[in-house]
């Protein structure tokens, strides 16, 4: 097993880092996880139970300075403009996403770091096949955030044969959490509607009926980083970045499966064409064959375990009164 000692973060006060920062913590020890952002959260976990640093990730030499006076090994690197936000500011995220993940892949270059950073779904295009969407295919995106996954993957694919270093990626796809807000995605609809179904019992999706897009639980995104960076490198046939997925769905599916747990839901559909657009651009389903060969990547929930583990979760979280039924 390959071994982390000493993790940054960048970005880890978002969807996911919240999630990851407090598991790291849990499994490497709170002195040895840095979590960093370039916001500041006063009651977060994760700025008040272990190490932070505020690091605006545009500041190479402020993230270098963080890697030699911790003595970092690891890098994760989760900085970066989502897909909705990005289409809204398309230069923006260029420079973000490109050149934060530059800095971040210099100073692994330079301290020798091993370095994780996410792609998406949203490295596909239209021209990509849509359904079993196959590791290694057409990827051709239309959107300013696909173009700076792919050029992500690439670019860590670089820095892996030309300078060694140990680069690592998940093509993620819609996660769905209960402890962050999602940050301007395309299937932000999925956590919104468990939040809709809880307070009001009705929801307007912005994504249309029959769009199917991957989704996965975050608790199984969390393992599937950590299992993978924890891989032995000599199986890895690809790194940058694994097809993973845990299901597929469209709004009438995610609907049905709150329906089983308050049968009084309702859903109506008010269409937003910018994220529709790229919603459209982005497969069906997608093949994870790769990582559960290469690295036995393996999600524990399902479309219901997950509804069932929103809803108890953010019933709690709200203060909502709410008898579940157990249909399922
Ligand atoms: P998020 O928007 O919830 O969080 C991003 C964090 O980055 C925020 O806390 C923000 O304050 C911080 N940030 C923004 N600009 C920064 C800067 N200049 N310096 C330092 N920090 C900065 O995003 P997330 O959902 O946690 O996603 C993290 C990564 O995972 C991204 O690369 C994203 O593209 C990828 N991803 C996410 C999903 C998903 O569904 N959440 C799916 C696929 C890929």
């Amino acid at each position: 097993m390959f071994v982390m000692k000493k993790i940054l973060v960048t970005g880890s006060l978002g969807q996911i880092g919240t999630e990851l920062t407090i598991r790291l913590r849990e499994l490497y020890g709170a002195e040895n996880v840095l979590a960093t952002d370039i916001r500041h959260v006063d009651d977060s976990p994760v700025v008040n139970d272990g190490l932070y640093a505020t690091l605006d990730v545009m500041d190479g030499e402020r993230m270098q300075k963080l890697v030699n006076d911790y003595q970092i090994d690891t890098i994760i690197h989760l900085a970066a403009l989502l897909s909705a936000t990005a289409e809204e500011k398309p230069l923006f995220a260029w420079n973000l996403n490109m050149g934060g993940l530059l800095n971040a892949l210099e100073v692994a270059r330079h301290s020798n770091c091993q370095l994780f950073t996410p792609s998406s779904i949203g490295a596909f295009g239209p021209s990509t096949p849509k359904d079993h969407t196959p590791q290694d295919t057409i990827q051709r995106p239309n959107t300013m955030y696909g173009v700076t996954k792919v050029s992500a993957e690439l670019l860590c694919d670089y820095y892996f044969t030309k300078f060694g270093v140990d680069t690592r990626g998940l093509r993620f796809p819609g996660l769905i959490s209960h402890k962050a807000l999602p940050g301007g995605g395309t299937t932000d609809y999925a956590v919104d509607i468990y939040y809709e179904a809880l307070k009001h019992q009705k929801y307007t999706s912005y994504i249309a009926k029959g769009t199917y897009m991957d989704m996965m639980y975050m608790p199984d995104a969390i393992d599937a980083i950590i299992k993978l960076m924890e891989a032995d490198p000599s199986g890895l046939k690809h790194r940058n970045a694994f097809n993973i997925t845990a299901m597929s769905f469209d709004p009438e599916e995610i609907a049905a499966s709150i329906r089983k747990y308050i049968p009084a839901f309702t859903m109506d559909y008010k269409v937003d064409p910018a994220r529709q657009q790229i919603a459209d651009s982005w497969p069906n389903s997608i093949d994870a064959t790769a990582a559960k060969e290469e690295w036995d990547f393996n999600p524990q929930y399902d479309l219901d375990r997950m509804t069932k583990s929103m809803l108890e979760n953010l019933a709690n979280k709200l203060g909502v009164e709410c008898r579940l039924m157990e249909s399922v």
